[in-house]
């Protein structure tokens, strides 16, 4: 089953950041590497600007950013920037920027004059943001991430949604806590903020109990906002040891009302450095890398049909991004 797709999350920057003479084209590197997104007909590949709570993360946002144009100049037969409102560039691969973390955006000693311009500079180098999150696992003057129950949405983080609204930029909520997503859904619609909620890479708890996974208070309230959310395929939210669980998490999506929002989220990265190893293996060779959607969206044909098939790997996103952009 061959059907374009539209996938919501990679961490292929923070790889190239981290090492500087790496290679998109490795696939011995990385599960999102080129030929993989090509053998899965992956047209749009969102690529996170990702950095942890640290005093350095605004250099390693900025640093990203840069790399983001970079991929687009030093490779132009390969990658393009995708823009929602124009027509793709096939057989090319639009790529399109998002923060995960903004903390690169603002480190915790940040003046507010600072964050401001380091958020215009990002967005000014990646031209459109598919997507920004406050958090990632830990805590930071934003608010609460995954594994940090009882901390929720901050002043600062009040602050940063008010300056994202109508920008055109979606708030995620794939490493918020509890807390914090509450939080976020309170303030947008207090303050009447024009902010629209989606989970880029996120499961669901009803499936496989995990904090990184969302609740079906948290899913269906993203649901009736015309959010999206991006099926992650790491084992560690799916369940350790099912890989067939992959299927009960899309088909979850669908039956929680998200026909219109149920997407793909892989969240590939390079995990050779990744120091629990617990970890290991990250994927099930069911996901293992991008060239896996077709056999994916085979087996989901089971459930599915050919409409919603090509809803879920990428017209969701694509419906999504378009009336946003208009
Ligand atoms: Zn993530």
């Amino acid at each position: 089953m061959t059907f374009p797709v539209f996938d919501l999350h990679c961490d292929l920057l923070s790889y190239l950041i981290k090492y500087p003479k790496a290679d998109p084209f490795n696939t011995e590197k990385i599960a999102c590497a080129v030929p993989f997104l090509q053998q899965g007909n992956v047209k749009v590949q969102v690529c996170a600007i990702y950095t942890d709570v640290r005093s350095e993360s605004m250099q390693l946002g900025l640093g990203q950013a840069e790399l983001f144009s970079d991929l687009v100049r030093k490779y132009p037969e390969t990658f393009y920037s995708y823009q929602p409102d124009s027509d793709l560039k096939e057989p090319k691969i639009g790529i399109f920027a998002a923060i995960e973390n903004a903390a690169g955006i603002g480190n915790e000693e940040a003046k507010w004059s600072e964050i401001y311009r380091q958020f215009d500079l990002i967005l000014e180098k990646v031209g459109q943001l598919a997507y920004i999150s406050l958090t990632h696992h830990t805590e930071n003057r934003f608010g609460g991430g995954n594994y940090t129950e009882g901390i929720g949405l901050k002043d600062d983080g009040k602050k940063l949604l008010e300056y994202m609204s109508g920008k055109k930029i979606p708030i995620d909520l794939s490493h918020t806590s509890d807390l914090l997503a509450e939080g976020i859904f309170n303030h947008i619609s207090s303050q009447n903020l024009k902010i629209p909620v989606i989970a880029s890479h996120s499961n669901y708890r009803a499936i496989w109990n995990h904090k990184r996974n969302l609740s079906d208070e948290f899913a269906q309230e993203i649901v009736r906002q015309e959010g999206i959310i991006g099926v992650n395929f790491l084992r560690a939210f799916l369940d350790n040891d099912v890989p067939e669980r992959l299927f009960e998490h899309i088909l979850h999506g669908f039956e929680i009302g998200g026909e219109k929002a149920q997407c793909f989220g892989a969240d590939f990265f390079f995990t050779k450095d990744f120091p629990d190893k617990n970890r290991h293996p990250f994927y099930f060779p069911l996901t293992e890398n991008a060239s896996k959607y077709p056999s994916i969206l085979e087996e989901l044909n089971k459930n599915l049909t050919e409409y919603q098939l090509q809803n879920l790997a990428s017209e969701n996103a694509f419906h999504f991004y378009h009336k946003l952009h208009r």
